[in-house]
């Protein structure tokens, strides 16, 4: 059985990555989509909302499951059973860092492929901090996220008081 693992930060899930995400799983046998903690990052939604959003928009397809996880992706990839870790290319500037992580993935854990899917052209310009910021100024997502991701953008940045407490997450 092929298990691979899509590993990212997701805050929040947007269309770009749900694309991956189907793209992916058409292609083995079991996806786990890997929601990572950084310890040092502040993300807008919390780790167990990051997860819920995923868990809401995966629901139906079989082969597809989330978890979260913390520490290297490489270990989390061995830790599931995977054979596989799949990443998403949007511009030159994603290749260049997928190519140095992928290196320093290579020389820590050689047993693990990577797989980049390029990005689907009608989501090459999306990424999750643009998504907060435009939501934050109040502009439509429509196509962007899926409808629940931009409710719960909606709510986090409805009050005056949100938008305070969260000014600093972008
Ligand atoms: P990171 O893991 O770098 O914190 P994200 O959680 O935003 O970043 O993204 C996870 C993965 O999805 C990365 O490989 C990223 O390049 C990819 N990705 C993000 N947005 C898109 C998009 N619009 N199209 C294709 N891939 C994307």
């Amino acid at each position: 059985m092929t298990l691979a693992v899509y590993p990212g930060t997701f805050d929040p899930l947007t269309c770009g990555h749900m694309d991956i995400i189907v793209r992916a799983s058409a292609l083995v046998d079991k996806l786990i989509v890997g929601v990572y903690e950084h310890p040092a990052k502040q993300p807008l939604f919390s780790l167990e909302q990051r997860v819920k959003l995923v868990e809401e928009a995966i629901t139906g397809m079989s082969n597809v499951h989330v978890k979260a996880f913390t520490g290297l992706a490489v270990d989390f990839v061995h830790a599931v059973g995977g054979k596989a870790m799949i990443r998403g290319l949007r511009a030159n500037s994603d290749f260049e860092r997928e190519f140095e992580m992928a290196l320093m993935n290579r020389k820590l854990a050689p047993d693990i492929e990577l797989l980049c899917l390029m990005t689907s052209s009608q989501y090459q310009f999306l990424s999750s901090t643009l998504i907060k910021e435009v939501s934050k100024l109040g502009g439509c997502l429509e196509g962007m996220v899926p409808d629940h991701v931009a409710v719960a953008l909606k709510e986090k940045f409805s009050t005056s008081n949100g938008l305070a407490m969260n000014k600093n997450k972008l």
